[in-house]
């Protein structure tokens, strides 16, 4: 749902905004000079719950009448980039892809948030210890990595993502809702932050 102008004479994307009268947008090439007159399609303000991990706001999507929503699309939103998680209409049907006309409330995840996943490292005595750690979403997680956690060491045997277990691999924080491995004597190659609960920087 990102917005961009393309230039109609030469296509460069070099393009600035020098007049905006409500929807009435007028912009010129940056590259060949051309100015072009645009209007920018209605748009409407849809109600939007936004999740931090176990906390929750409300705020509002402005987004262009006529168009579709999907599942896993960005919107901007003043608290930051939003991906949607869900989309509900009228009546409590969920939907995994709408007109923005139907939309009743969409629902989403903060991506300024970091990600929050669980971690669970097998002892020698059969218990099991849980975690919850906070990481910065772009970071990459790979099998046979070695971790701390918690002043535990282990090392990553399964990663669990929300499409799937991985046995051997590596996925992204983004995508990843719980490590599994046992623990171990050695190094760790990272330390990684135990999440403490909601709160903001
Ligand atoms: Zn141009």
């Amino acid at each position: 749902m990102e917005e961009y102008f393309l230039c109609p004479e030469c296509g460069s994307e070099e393009v600035e905004v020098i007049k905006e009268r409500g929807r009435e947008v007028t912009l010129r090439c940056l590259d060949c000079g051309y100015v072009w007159q645009i209007t920018l399609p209605k748009a409407v303000k849809v109600p939007l719950i936004v999740s931090e991990h176990e906390k929750s706001f409300k705020t509002y999507a402005e987004l262009p009448l006529g168009e579709e929503i999907r599942v896993g699309d960005i919107v901007e939103v003043e608290e930051g980039e939003v991906r949607i998680t869900g989309i509900e209409l009228e009546g409590q049907k969920r939907v995994e892809r709408a007109k923005i006309d139907e939309v009743k409330t969409l629902w989403g995840e903060n991506l300024s948030f970091p990600a929050v996943f669980g971690v669970s490292i097998y002892l020698k005595n059969g218990v099991t210890q849980s975690f919850k750690v906070k990481v910065d979403r772009e970071e990459e997680f790979a099998t046979g990595e070695v971790l701390d956690v918690g002043g535990y060491t282990f090392k990553v045997e399964k990663i669990k993502t929300k499409s799937k277990m991985i046995n051997r691999g590596k996925a992204k924080a983004d995508e990843i809702t719980r490590l599994m491995g046992h623990a171990i004597r050695g190094r760790a190659s990272r330390k990684l932050e135990i999440y403490k609960g909601h709160k903001r920087d």
